[in-house]
């Protein structure tokens, strides 16, 4: 059997070699390291692909979101509501502006904010939400949405986890995840979805005046060379990262399937479990399993299953052991730990398996049943 990884980069690199290997060197030959061609038209394909009117290239996910906030003209004092399990990224930008964090409960079968914690969240003070498509599946957009029209807040999409996703509105209208709010944003980190060989994010959003800002704001604050109207950042997708995410994105359907593949084999494995409880996914989004996250209920020790598979050579991780609330970083008298009774408990029930494009029935076979045994004993 195949050594099993978490994320098998390299598995996925040999099957484009050599056309990967040909657009890098074709840059080097150009030397056009940063901007030029490359960039242009990754940025034209992923406005295409996503069918919304700009995306804007920058250097990383937590970038992003912290240019979408800036672009939104958030000040400090601002509440910025978003999930309490995530990624830190998504908190960390909101402190790094001062701005203020509210974070608030998720619903344990989605992993995605709760819609009534966001409602109980909302102050005069409230400006701007940041809901996280956690894992690859959107959160309730129709619901977050309809409370950001209600209260007059900016909506930032943190994208990172489910480029490609699909969103079904109430209304019919299906849209990609991260075009449905103000802003969507998004990591081209290489364990993403979609990932390069470094550093890489975006930015997306359908408001013509709001790109404008953000293209200065990525470049400095410039709007005109070497004149600067607002203070800007230097945030930039160099452009051997745009040639790797321009042979990738026409991938990315096909990438999207395979992870599916092989949750649903991971879903029918563990059906008739009553220790083990499968990745729900809401009726009106796509799934695109950037991770594949089990609950572990039923008195099995969490911990010990993790050192168990680990014990047998099978990658696994726990995503989040940690309540953003809890972290040092973020700990505040406000927060009060009954609003965060989901996200207390998944800290110690969650596990997340191997998902990626190259796993085979052999390595899925194999995990499975060590799992299931352990479970089961
Ligand atoms: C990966 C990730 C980010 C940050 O992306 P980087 O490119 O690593 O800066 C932000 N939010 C979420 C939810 C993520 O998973």
């Amino acid at each position: 059997m195949k050594k099993i990884q978490m994320v098998d980069l390299q598995g996925q690199y040999q099957q484009i070699k050599p056309q990967v290997d040909e657009a890098l060197h074709s840059v080097l030959d150009s030397a056009y390291y940063v901007g030029g061609p490359d960039v242009k038209t990754f940025q034209s394909d992923l406005e295409t692909y996503l069918g919304v009117k700009h995306v804007i290239p920058c250097a990383n996910g937590t970038d992003a979101l912290q240019i979408a906030m800036m672009g939104l003209g958030l000040e400090p004092g601002d509440e910025v509501i978003t999930v309490d399990f995530t990624f830190a990224a998504t908190v960390e930008v909101i402190a790094l502006l001062r701005l203020t964090p509210v974070l608030v409960d998720v619903d344990a079968a989605t992993f995605n904010m709760d819609i009534e914690a966001l409602k109980k969240a909302i102050t005069p003070k409230t400006k701007a939400i940041v809901p996280v498509h956690l894992f690859g599946q959107c959160a309730n957009m129709d619901a977050v949405m309809e409370v950001a029209k209600a209260h007059n807040l900016f909506v930032i999409e943190d994208n990172a986890q489910a480029i490609g996703a699909d969103y079904t509105s109430a209304d019919g209208s299906v849209k990609k995840a991260g075009t449905i709010g103000n802003i969507g944003t998004t990591s081209f980190f290489p364990s993403k979805n979609l990932g390069c060989y470094g550093d890489g994010g975006a930015i997306f959003t359908n408001d013509d005046d709001l790109a404008h800002i953000i293209r200065g704001i990525v470049n400095h604050g410039m709007y005109k060379r070497y004149y600067h109207d607002v203070v800007g950042v230097n945030s930039r997708l160099d452009s051997m990262q745009a040639a790797v995410l321009r042979i990738k994105l026409p991938l990315l359907d096909g990438y999207c399937a395979a992870r599916l593949k092989a949750a649903t084999f991971y879903n029918d494995a563990f059906a008739a479990s009553d220790k083990i409880i499968t990745p729900v996914t809401s009726s009106y989004t796509t799934h695109v399993f950037h991770q594949y996250t089990l609950r572990i209920v039923g008195g099995v020790d969490r911990d010990a299953l993790h050192q168990h598979l680990l014990d047998n050579n099978i990658p696994n991780a726990i995503y989040y052991p940690v309540p953003l609330h809890s972290q040092k970083a973020y700990v505040d008298a406000r927060y009060k730990e009954e609003d965060f009774k989901v996200t207390n408990e998944l800290i110690h029930t969650v596990i997340s398996l191997p998902i990626h494009t190259e796993l085979d029935e052999e390595q899925l076979t194999f995990i499975t049943n060590t799992l299931l045994e352990f479970v089961s004993k």
